[in-house]
């Protein structure tokens, strides 16, 4: 029984269950984590013991959620599923605590946005698998120590410098995930039109790959968008110019940037002359939320080397303004 705390519909939920994959063999790239992972997996079962805390940072949808449950059914246990905005009170994560089978996995997404409170409570949980709650009030008030369950508390953050220090040192593995290369996203991409029985061809799971911005989450969305396109043209297999026909239709360019990305390019270049600009400028002058910028469009503009970030704030690189066609010089940013 999982806990649903997506924002998103069930419709789409049902569909990325039933393309995720089960087991480290089917889950593409990341070579180095799962390599870790493996050791990790084995010598617990070796010792029968729970798997120690693992914490997962890197952007959306490159993987964290599917990497838990994977380890989940490698170690014969559950997951349970939960995100942070979900524990708004004590007994939200008390319940879940306290419903643990031994060696069970606990998912928390987007860690770093636990509250106080909660976050007490999973120290001695973490720690020395306890509860401590304080039962009455004031002078009444008496503490009470409930042993749990040995578990594996997997946290998931695009933000691993917004968790606390005590709660980071409660984690005895931290790892990043990295953005996939286009290979493994053509790779992950055929995958996924096998399980839709849709036919694609190579270069035209090439194409879609170049355009996903390193995330298997886009990857999937991409390809669903061409699939529809083809099945409403009347074509039976997606090939590299339909691919991108139907993303030039979708505003999706050829590095993969979408509109956003464009318009805070674009926004930079022409209302601060590419920078040095501080993200709550760039926020308010494109209207998108700053968080949503620094955690999901950044990180990839980072990563293509689009922009860099200066000690004065962001700039544009001259690969940028060649990108959009721009011929403005990039400022000297030191
Ligand atoms: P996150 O938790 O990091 O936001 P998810 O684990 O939910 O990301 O992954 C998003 C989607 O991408 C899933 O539906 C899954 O099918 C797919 N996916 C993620 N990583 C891989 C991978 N390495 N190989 C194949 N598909 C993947």
């Amino acid at each position: 029984e999982l806990l649903k705390t997506t924002q998103t519909t069930q419709d789409k939920d049902n569909l990325e269950e039933s393309i995720r994959p089960h087991s480290f063999d089917e889950y593409i790239g990341q070579k180095d984590l799962k390599d870790v992972l493996s050791i990790v997996i084995e010598a617990a079962k070796t010792r029968n013991e729970p798997m120690d805390h693992l914490l997962l940072y890197g952007p959306p949808g490159l993987g964290k959620t599917t990497i838990s449950l994977i380890l989940a059914s490698e170690m014969g246990v559950n997951c349970k599923i939960t995100a942070a905005p979900a524990l708004e009170r004590p007994r939200d994560i008390t319940g879940l605590l306290v419903n643990l089978k031994p060696g069970d996995i606990l998912f928390i997404d987007e860690i770093h946005r636990l509250n106080r409170l909660t976050e007490e409570l999973l120290y001695p949980a973490m720690e020395d698998y306890r509860l401590e709650i304080t039962i009455g009030k004031g002078q009444a008030a008496r503490t009470r120590s409930i042993p749990l369950p040995k578990f594996t508390l997997v946290g998931a953050t695009t933000k691993v410098g917004s968790l606390t220090s005590p709660l980071r040192d409660r984690f005895g593995l931290i790892q990043r995930l990295k953005f996939y290369d286009p290979e493994e996203l053509a790779l992950i991409i055929k995958r996924t039109a096998k399980l839709l029985n849709t036919s694609i061809t190579e270069q035209g799971s090439q194409e879609i790959g170049r355009r996903s911005r390193g995330t298997p989450r886009i990857a999937n969305r991409l390809l669903r968008r061409v699939r529809d396109y083809i099945q409403v043209k009347k074509f039976d297999t997606i090939t590299q110019e339909l691919a991108a026909e139907a993303l030039n239709i979708y505003q999706v360019d050829p590095q993969g940037l979408d509109w956003t990305d464009r318009l805070i390019l674009e926004t930079m270049i022409t209302q601060f002359d590419g920078g040095p600009v501080g993200l709550e400028a760039v926020a308010a002058a494109t209207g998108e939320d700053a968080k949503t910028i620094e955690e999901v469009y950044e990180p990839y503009l980072l990563q293509i080397g689009y922009i860099n970030r200066t000690p004065r704030g962001r700039v544009v690189t001259t690969a940028a303004y060649q990108h959009l066609g721009k011929t403005g010089e990039q400022q000297l940013s030191i």
